[in-house]
């Protein structure tokens, strides 16, 4: 079957999507994106939270947007059933749009929309995953969902060839930031789920803050503080989240083991909430009922 992508304004075949030489998001990365899953019932988890994200990562770089949400998720769902997916994700695109290549533009451009989907399927049991550290050499607006990826691409592939499956990320003063393209959970011996707080340092995650919600109402209790990477080798469990991956739990981290080496009680409770969470929103809007 034919794999559909939307490019400006138009439904087309992904193989002959196209986007300028002149795009600004091909020569500065000057452009902001969205990965939002939709599972098997045609939602898109979170949706709104999603949107939302979007539209401040718009606002943080001055790039003026006037689609609406309702005019958004029209064209994100038509893209859903033009390609038959049962369940997997859209990524959606946006930049300041086409000028010749100069780093300053005065002139007002029409932002370029570009959206793909990917076909995957969440699982109810999560591969157990480990993760080496890196420094976090990234800028200082993590908080912004830019394209500008290259310091999780050098991260990604230290970690990789070591044999990770996801990178963490250490800022200078030792802490672990967040993940690649996750973000980064300990629990302590007390039972006390520890991330680092929603500064610029981090993307606040939508799973993130959906997961701290959710923890809160089975009665565990998160705090939003850094942690060493010390911190998280001698933790009780360890493990990431994120759109496309749900909550997934860490085994080892540097070739260290963590806890018993196995998913902990709380990272269980926390996932199988969160998985009840996905598997049965029934809005964009991300509320169950
Ligand atoms: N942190 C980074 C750097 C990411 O790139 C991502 C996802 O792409 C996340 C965290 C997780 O964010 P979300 O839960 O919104 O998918």
């Amino acid at each position: 079957m034919t794999r559909i992508a939307y490019t400006n304004g138009m439904f087309v075949p992904h193989d002959y999507a196209t986007v300028s030489m002149d795009d600004r998001g091909y020569h500065f990365a000057d452009s902001v994106y969205e990965v939002i899953a939709y599972n098997q019932r045609g939602f898109f988890v979170d949706g709104k939270r999603h949107l939302d994200r979007l539209r401040s990562s718009l606002k943080a770089l001055n790039i003026p947007f006037r689609m609406s949400d309702q005019a958004l998720f029209l064209v994100m769902h038509e893209l859903v059933r033009k390609n038959r997916h049962s369940e997997g994700y859209v990524y959606l695109q946006i930049t300041r749009g086409i000028a010749p290549r100069d780093h300053l533009v005065r002139d007002f451009l029409e932002p370029t929309l570009a959206m793909f989907a990917e076909h995957c399927t969440f699982q109810e049991t999560p591969p157990h995953l480990k993760v080496f550290t890196v420094p976090d050499i990234r800028w200082k607006r993590n908080d912004i969902k830019s394209t500008s990826l290259l310091g999780v691409v050098v991260g990604k592939y230290q970690a990789a060839n070591k044999g990770g499956d996801e990178a963490w990320l250490v800022n200078d003063e030792g802490f672990v930031t967040e993940g690649g393209a996750t973000n980064a959970w300990i629990v302590t011996h007390k039972g006390v789920v520890q991330t680092h707080p929603a500064t610029n340092a981090i993307l606040n995650g939508i799973t993130r803050q959906r997961l701290i919600e959710i923890a809160k109402d089975v009665s565990i209790v998160v705090e939003e503080k850094p942690f060493t990477v010390e911190d998280a080798k001698s933790a009780r469990e360890a493990f990431l989240t994120s759109s496309t991956k749900g909550v997934h739990p860490i085994i080892e981290i540097d070739d260290q083991k963590i806890g018993n080496g196995l998913m902990g009680d709380i990272t269980q409770k926390l996932q199988k909430a969160y998985w009840h969470f996905y598997q049965h929103t029934k809005n964009d809007y991300g509320e169950i009922s």
